[in-house]
């Protein structure tokens, strides 16, 4: 089985889609079951909502699982394993208060040595606490591991000292119930950030320590940087998902973009479906990668590029096939579906004929045409169904000629002085004149 295990604690970070994106398709090729554990061991940072917001998003990329589990519901199962470890001497019971702790950090800090717990230590202060904590007992030998990504890792027994597993109050901290999980659930392969590379050793002793000798797959994906190359900080708005979707890019052009990252694709656009066929995630480069908006909005374009007028029209909310169609001419210069609905919004506001174009000002030209194209509009008359009769009417009875006609033409039917060739754009526009013929001030 595979999983994926977002904690219920924030907004869903594209480091976290990018690792369920992975996990997912792993599982598909490996036609194995996909898991979703909701990590919600820390129960005051976890947020009411945010599971099922998670999962919403999960379900809207098309990772759909097969099986889902909330962590905490496994706590008998975590306080189980812990007392065989007791029971089997690979864990013991530490009286130690935190100040004692407190203390024995400090006078590593002024020795400048690094803090290691001493096993010695459990019992100094049996008689002052009454809630002991259960440690796992470190280990003496390295604990080696195979990465998918980074390669062959291993940590001295120094670097594992005899840790927490099950907090004073009987809750298990986040390592063990995480290795308790992943034996439970006969997990076969992790994909999840790197900042979880230090974890795994000691999820691999919990799992020793409980004679589990099945041997886990990972691949600690490297971290994603922001645009000024430092890691991506839940500040850069760029880092969410929900950000990314408010913007209007697809759910199927951020998992082809997440997919790329860092990674050599036999195509540049494709599905989650495509990937299927070809993702190796040993071919996922070992340094960080830096995210990309550009390339991000480039794939987003192609992607809407292949929609049907029906389906943007939709994605806009709106029923009409027209509204698509015009939507598909945009792509020429919008890339995310927000920028799509501004420049529809401006085809149907009151154009601004007093602002400056590009530095100049058309505001008499576009008076003039504007009470020419109102006329028209009423007579409707048969030089209104194509864009030639239209414009050479138009040009005709202003007598208005060149930059001075085409830009206020533009200006009142679009709203900007440059774009989309009218030409093409006309025939979608014929039947809302009336509607689009609005200036400032006169609405
Ligand atoms: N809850 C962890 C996270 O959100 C998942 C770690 C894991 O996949 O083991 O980073």
């Amino acid at each position: 089985m595979l999983r994926f295990a977002p904690s219920p604690t924030g907004d869903m970070h594209i480091g976290n889609l990018r690792a369920a994106i992975f996990n997912y398709i792993i599982a598909k090729q490996k036609d194995k079951k996909f898991l979703i554990r909701i990590e919600d061991t820390d129960l005051s940072r976890n947020i009411e909502g945010k599971d099922k917001e998670i999962l919403s998003t999960l379900n809207l990329f098309g990772l759909l699982w097969d099986e889902l589990i909330y962590q905490s519901h496994n706590f008998p199962k975590h306080r189980n394993f812990a007392d065989y470890l007791i029971k089997k001497n690979k864990a013991f019971y530490c009286y130690c208060t935190k100040e004692f702790l407190e203390r024995k950090k400090q006078e590593a800090l002024e020795l400048k040595i690094p803090f290691r717990y001493d096993n010695s230590w459990a019992e100094i202060q049996k008689s002052q606490n009454p809630n002991p904590v259960i440690r796992l007992k470190g280990s003496d030998e390295p604990i080696c591991f195979n990465d998918s990504i980074k390669g062959d890792l291993e940590f001295a027994p120094n670097e594992l000292d005899s840790f927490v597993i099950l907090r004073e109050d009987g809750i298990p901290t986040y390592n063990f119930a995480c290795a308790c999980d992943d034996m439970i659930y006969n997990i076969d392969f992790i994909v999840r950030g790197e900042d979880h590379v230090s974890n795994t050793p000691k999820q691999i002793l919990v799992q020793k320590s409980l004679d589990y000798d099945k041997e886990i797959g990972y691949a600690h994906l490297p971290i994603i940087l922001g645009e000024t190359g430092k890691k991506m900080s839940k500040r850069d708005s760029a880092s969410s998902v929900n950000w990314l979707l408010e913007q209007g890019f697809l759910p199927q052009a951020i998992i082809n973009y997440l997919i790329s990252m860092g990674n050599k694709t036999p195509v540049e656009i494709f599905s989650l479906e495509d990937a299927l066929k070809w993702f190796d995630i040993n071919h996922i480069a070992k340094s960080p990668v830096k995210f990309d908006i550009k390339r991000l909005r480039y794939i987003n374009r192609e992607h809407l590029k292949k929609l049907d007028e029906n389906q943007i029209a939709l994605l806009l909310n709106s029923k009409d096939i027209t509204i698509g169609a015009i939507a598909k001419l945009y792509l020429e210069e919008a890339s995310t579906l927000n920028e799509i609905r501004k420049k529809i919004d401006m085809i149907f506001s009151p154009k601004n004929i007093m602002a400056e174009y590009e530095g100049e000002s058309f505001e008499g030209e576009c008076k003039k045409l504007f009470k020419v194209l109102c006329a028209m509009e009423a007579e409707n008359t048969e030089c209104l169904n194509q864009y030639e009769t239209f414009k050479n009417e138009a040009m005709q009875r202003s007598d208005l000629k060149g930059k001075k006609f085409f830009k206020p033409l533009r200006i009142l039917l679009s709203g900007e002085s440059h774009g989309v060739d009218l030409n093409s754009l006309y025939p979608y526009l014929r039947f809302y004149l009336k509607k689009i013929l609005q200036i400032k001030g006169e609405e």
